[in-house]
């Protein structure tokens, strides 16, 4: 019960990583809001946390559209009585060149990683300040916040940026008890890599195979994949550290293929 009657908000956990971070949150006693585009996997996902015996909550929000944040958020501290915890993690990938990539797919990728992570912070921070309490903000990078890899300019840009904001947000939220860091996996076999698979094979002129061991895992100490338990297990110790001794911090968790 180490987030008991904490209430965190996860935003794309209808899907991969956030939903195991929203099943890890639920099994820890938490208040889980399921916040989504997708309006049926969401609640979807909150009917199976309920059935556990878990409080739980499907919002639809797309985190790029300030208005749907902002009403989102607001619904959830009506019907809880406040926001402890924002996991960021919603999040698309686009695979091409910088010479093929349009100006509009760049700004949709940034749109939901970058607009979406400030949207839902500020929405958040507001009352975290306000409850005199504090809270924690998770935001889901990448090994790509760390490390580039070609045909993902717009998805590498915005990882390494959110690392930026974190840092913001660690040092204006320390006077009110909020902490922030970055979470940083390499690859999970979720939707999200499922479909770049056969992409980057295509671009690269390989077979699937070669595109998860030469490309994907190469770089690994074993030649694994991280799993939606491993990212969500970082993600429960970050949300229930005690005090402001962990902040601004981003931790890589992705079998080595990023050592700090
Ligand atoms: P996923 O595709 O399984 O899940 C993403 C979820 O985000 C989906 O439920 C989708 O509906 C939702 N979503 C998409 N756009 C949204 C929007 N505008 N507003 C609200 N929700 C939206 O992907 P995943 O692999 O679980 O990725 C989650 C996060 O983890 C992303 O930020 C991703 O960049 C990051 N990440 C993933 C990996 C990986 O290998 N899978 C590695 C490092 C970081």
């Amino acid at each position: 019960m180490r987030l008991k009657d904490k209430v965190a908000i996860v935003t794309g956990a209808a899907s991969g990583i956030g939903k195991d971070i929203a099943q890890t949150f639920a099994r820890e006693s938490a208040k889980v809001v399921i916040a989504d585009l997708n309006l049926d996997s969401a609640n979807a996902t909150a009917a199976e946390l309920q059935k556990s015996g878990a409080t739980a909550l499907a919002v639809t929000m797309d985190v790029s559209n300030e208005q749907q944040v902002n009403t989102g958020v607001a619904q959830v501290a009506d019907k809880f009585g406040g926001v402890d915890i924002l996991i960021s993690n919603a999040g698309i990938q686009h695979i091409d060149p910088v010479v093929d990539l349009s100006f509009e797919n760049w700004r949709k990728l940034i749109a939901i990683h970058l607009d979406g992570a400030f949207l839902t912070t500020r929405a958040c921070l507001k009352h975290m300040y306000r409850s005199g309490h504090g809270g924690t903000v998770i935001y889901m990078g990448s090994v790509h916040s760390k490390e580039a890899s070609p045909l993902k300019a717009p998805y590498v840009a915005a990882k390494h940026a959110l690392i930026g904001l974190c840092k913001v947000v660690a040092k204006e939220g320390a006077a009110h008890g909020v902490r922030a860091n970055v979470i940083c996996p390499g690859f999970v076999r979720t939707p999200l890599v499922e479909k770049q698979i056969p992409e980057q094979a295509k671009e690269l002129g390989i077979s699937e195979q070669e595109v998860i061991k030469n490309v994907m895992l190469k770089e690994t100490v074993d030649g694994e994949f991280t799993t939606t338990a491993d990212v969500a297990e970082v993600a429960l110790f970050l949300a229930a550290f005690p005090n402001n001794a962990l902040t601004g911090q981003s931790i890589v968790v992705s079998h080595g293929w990023f050592m700090q």
